[in-house]
């Protein structure tokens, strides 16, 4: 429903409380005058100026809507809250009640408010049926799930270990539910999103809570809060990931969602407790702003030709190695995105989904329903794919499905956690697959890091301390010098040469010689290139491809 939609159903509905006698038109001209010139809602603004009770609204908007009345609320589903977020169904006074096959059952006091219902809508992926109840009712319910507060206003949670009473339990929620915390945690999330970061660092000190944000693969510190709120800000963030609460001495894994400017945003929770208290890492998997374009990404046209022709060939593995962050996953969805057509069927198994691809049927492993990447690839292979997109190759069985995959004619992209492209045979046979079977199926390595790119608008010079404050900001790159990042790469083919010698299991420094006697130009060279370039630093080089993780 469009806003202009909303307006003409708002005024049909005040003709007709008129028309019934219910309101005077002059009360419809006011209510009409207010609803234009504030953002206050239907239901507002009647009670407000004293025209309808709401009680009396709701009874109304069930007959002009010919939907059922308020009915008793006796089951709330939690889940459903927490899924569409509990902060958001609270400040729009609405509320998931039941997800059926087709249609989601939402309880509202103000039906006309389109862009709510189509945002729960469209986060269910349902069609929206609505129930009327009013603002009282629907706001009553969110006291009742938040559990009564103990007297006693000190009486707050610091540390406490050991087995979780249910009074802690009731104490641990009441403190996640207070204004600071949900402020905190909403804010940093927003923040977060906003500025394109990947993770979240939420991270209990002995006097405080540090929190910091990664993005361009930089840690960044972006708040201190007190000590006082790490157990709320901790059972916060774990009520939205419906983790549990009172578990505090074991790690613990989840997911949840959010709603940032409109846009839903899926993120990875991970829990572990430390010597200050849990730590909190949030992985954010929003990554609709990330362009999946090999140009765009650092690929130069001939790197992008032979990439183009390993991606659309008929069988056979691509492969793309380098340690975390190193921004394999990008080249692989983009990879997929260049082979991607009505013609082509495309499965992927990944864990987690990062990006989500039109016309292609993504998987999401699941280790706790014996979802495995194994598993889930078997039954991708009954499905008459023709590409298969493979998230991580991490242990044998994976492997060799992924060869018979591609010796029974399936194209499979996959990434592995090596320094090298060479690495990528001997990591291999390492984890038990026989070398012969490497140089028949795989087509070609990609070895890549990401390297930041000295900053376009003040080439890098506001990294160096400034001589005075006001030489100092440069907004692009907020006075780090760097802005966005680019890939530094090496492009292994599998050649005559090269296949004979992975064949017979040649050591890793070896194969990656005999493929630079062929042409292919090293990682580090590339990288070199790129100072030479003025595209990145020296500084940067060292950072991670000399200095990089092992
Ligand atoms: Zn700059």
């Amino acid at each position: 429903m469009t806003i202009q939609e909303a307006r003409a159903n708002i005024e049909e509905f005040l003709r007709y409380l008129v028309a019934a006698d219910v309101l005077s038109s002059e009360g419809a001209g006011r209510a009409s005058h207010a609803l234009a010139s504030t953002t206050h809602p239907l239901d507002t603004v009647l009670t407000e100026l004293g025209l309808l009770r709401e009680d009396e609204l709701a009874s109304h908007l069930t007959v002009f809507l010919k939907l059922p009345g308020p009915g008793d609320f006796a089951d709330l589903d939690q889940a459903l809250i927490n899924s569409a977020g509990l902060q958001f169904c609270e400040d729009n006074a609405i509320i998931p009640l039941a997800l059926e096959p087709d249609t989601l059952l939402l309880a509202t006091c103000d039906p006309f408010s389109g862009g709510v219902i189509d945002a729960l809508a469209f986060h269910f992926d349902r069609t929206p049926t609505l129930r009327i109840a009013t603002r009282s009712q629907i706001t009553g319910q969110f006291k009742m799930l938040q559990l009564p507060a103990e007297a006693g206003g000190d009486d707050r949670i610091g540390e406490f270990d050991g087995e979780a009473t249910a009074h802690d339990i009731d104490r641990l929620r009441d403190i996640a539910r207070e204004a600071p915390v949900v402020r905190l945690v909403t804010r940093v999330i927003n923040e977060a999103v906003e500025r394109g970061a990947t993770d979240i660092h939420v991270e209990p000190q002995e006097d405080n809570v540090r929190i910091r944000i990664r993005f361009d693969g930089m840690l960044t510190p972006v708040e201190t809060a007190p000590r006082s709120l790490h157990a709320g800000i901790v059972t916060r963030i774990k009520i939205m990931a419906q983790l549990n609460i009172a578990e505090r001495r074991i790690p613990q894994d989840g997911r949840m969602r959010v709603v940032v400017r409109g846009q839903n945003i899926d993120l990875r929770v991970s829990v572990v407790p430390s010597v200050h208290g849990e730590a909190i890492v949030l992985r954010i998997l929003d990554r609709s702003r990330v362009k999946l374009e090999l140009a765009a990404l650092g690929f130069d046209q001939q790197a992008r030709d032979r990439l183009s022709a390993w991606s659309h060939a008929a069988n056979g593995i691509l492969l793309i190695t380098g340690p975390t962050g190193s921004g394999k996953t990008t080249t692989l969805y983009s990879l997929l995105k260049e082979r991607n057509s009505t013609d082509t069927k495309i499965f992927t198994v990944e864990d987690p989904i990062e990006y989500r691809l039109a016309g292609v049927t993504q998987l999401q492993v699941e280790p706790a329903i014996d979802l495995d990447f194994a598993t889930a690839l078997r039954s991708v292979l009954r499905q008459d794919p023709d590409v298969i997109l493979v998230g991580e190759i991490r242990d044998r069985e994976t492997a060799e499905i992924a060869i018979r995959a591609a010796l029974t004619g399936h194209l499979v992209l996959s990434t592995l956690h090596t320094n090298s492209a060479a690495g990528a045979f001997t990591r291999l046979t390492d984890i038990g697959i026989d070398s012969y079977l490497l140089g028949a199926t795989i087509r070609g390595v990609i070895g890549q890091r990401l390297l930041r790119r000295t900053c376009p608008q003040c080439k890098g010079r506001s990294a160096k301390p400034a001589a005075s404050p006001a030489q100092a900001a440069c907004p692009s790159c907020r006075n780090t010098g760097y802005s966005g990042r680019v890939v530094a790469y090496e492009m292994l083919p599998v050649t005559e040469k090269t296949a004979a010698l992975i064949n017979s299991g040649a050591r890793e420094e070896d194969i990656h010689a005999a493929a630079r006697q062929e042409g292919m130009l090293s990682l580090l060279d590339h990288a070199r290139g790129l100072v030479r370039d003025g595209v990145t630093t020296e500084a940067e080089v060292r950072r991670v491809i000399e200095l990089g993780e092992a």
